[in-house]
Order: structure tokens, then C-alpha cells, then sequence
């Protein structure tokens, strides 16, 4: 069975199409000339199922479509669904855009959030989420990953996304996290 992966990143496809191919699931790239929908939904959630239709409604495949960013507690779960687009810039300007804004909190508490759409083969909707616990330093460490990863202290590990190897980091992601829960939603879905 083929599902579209509403997504240009090789990455993502490679690491889908990886986990779904135990399932059997062919997980084809997004065609080019795919259009891309406004990201107009309030949750991560609902940005998901918006990139998912999209696909499924262009290729008549299933579909899915991932949405993730990171919510700090202390600035009310921001930037959360606004991640990419928290300034303008380069992700270095968004990091220090991000600790200008935590300069007096003191609760780092925050987490990486990542929700999974899927466009069934029935046409049904279903979405999977995956989170990552984690508190945001004062300083960058590490010059691994990309994003906030460098921000991002995971304390069971007492280092930062950033200085993980790539693969520790895949596991315990909010992605991996989210990856596995698809994998389980979808074995008794289709
Ligand atoms: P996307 O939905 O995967 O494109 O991620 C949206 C934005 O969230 C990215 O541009 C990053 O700013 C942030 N983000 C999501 N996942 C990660 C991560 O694993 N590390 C660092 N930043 C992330």
C-alpha cells in the first residue's frame, strides 16, 4: 500500500519509509509541483491534517503530514506552532530571539511537541502525537541538529539536543516518539 508524505524534506521520507516499511507501507515523496496549503490551523494538530488533505486531495493517495515545534511554559506554549516562523532570520536569530524573551523566567520548562496526520485509505483522518520533556538553557551547547536543538537540555541525559548523537536524539524525539505511535495507530488501521 502507498501513502504520500506531504513533505519535500528527504530526511522525513527516508526515516518514514523506513518505519512504515515494516508495515508494508511504500511512503512516496511529495510531487513538486504539489500545492503548498496555508498553515492557518491553532494546533499542531490541525496544521498536520491541513498538509495531509492537501497531499491526499493532489496525488488521490493516502497521506501523511507531520507538524512539530517547541512550547515554552513560561511564554505560554510559545512559540509552539510558530516555530519556523517565530522571527526572521536564521535559526541562530531565532534562538536568541527566544532567550531575549526567557531573560527574567526562571520556570525553563518546555517540551518539543510533534503531531503525525494521517489520510486514511477509507478517507478517514487520524492523528498521532509525540512529545519531549526538556528545560531551555541559558546559552547554546552543542552544534549538532538544527533549530532550538542547541537550547534544548534533555536532563536524563544532561546535555542538549544539540550534543546528542543524531540517532539517541531520533529515539527519544518528540518525532520518534510520534513515529512509533503511528506505526502502532496504523497496524490496525489498514
Ligand atoms: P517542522 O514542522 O518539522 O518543519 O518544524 C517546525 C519548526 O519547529 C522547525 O523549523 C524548528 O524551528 C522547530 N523544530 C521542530 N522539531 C525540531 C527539532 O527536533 N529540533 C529543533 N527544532 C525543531
Amino acid at each position: 500500500m502507498q501513502f504520500v508524505l506531504a513533505s519535500h524534506n528527504q530526511k522525513k521520507l527516508r526515516e518514514m519509509a523506513e518505519i512504515l516499511g515494516e508495515l508494508g507501507i511504500e511512503v512516496m515523496p511529495l510531487p513538486e509541483n504539489a500545492p503548498e496549503p496555508a498553515e492557518t490551523g491553532a494546533t499542531f494538530e490541525e496544521n498536520a491534517i491541513i498538509k495531509a488533505k492537501s497531499a491526499a486531495d493532489f496525488t488521490g493517495l493516502p497521506a501523511i503530514a507531520d507538524d512539530s515545534g517547541l512550547c515554552v511554559d513560561a511564554l505560554d506554549g510559545a512559540p509552539g506552532i510558530y516555530s519556523a516562523r517565530y522571527c526572521e532570520g536564521t535559526d541562530q536569530d531565532r534562538n536568541a530571539f527566544l532567550l531575549e524573551n526567557m531573560r527574567n523566567k526562571d520556570n525553563r520548562a518546555c517540551r518539543f511537541v510533534c503531531a503525525i496526520a494521517c489520510i486514511l485509505p477509507d478517507g478517514q483522518e487520524m492523528t498521532v502525537r509525540g512529545e519531549c520533556e526538556g528545560e531551555l538553557l541559558r546559552e547554546s551547547r552543542g552544534a549538532g541538529g538544527f533549530g532550538y536543538d542547541p537550547l534544548f537540555f534533555v536532563p536524563e541525559y544532561g546535555c542538549t539536543f544539540g550534543e546528542l548523537p543524531g540517532e539517541v536524539k531520533n529515539r527519544i524525539s518528540h518525532r520518534g516518539r510520534a513515529l512509533r505511535a503511528l506505526k502502532d495507530a496504523l497496524k490496525t488501521r489498514i
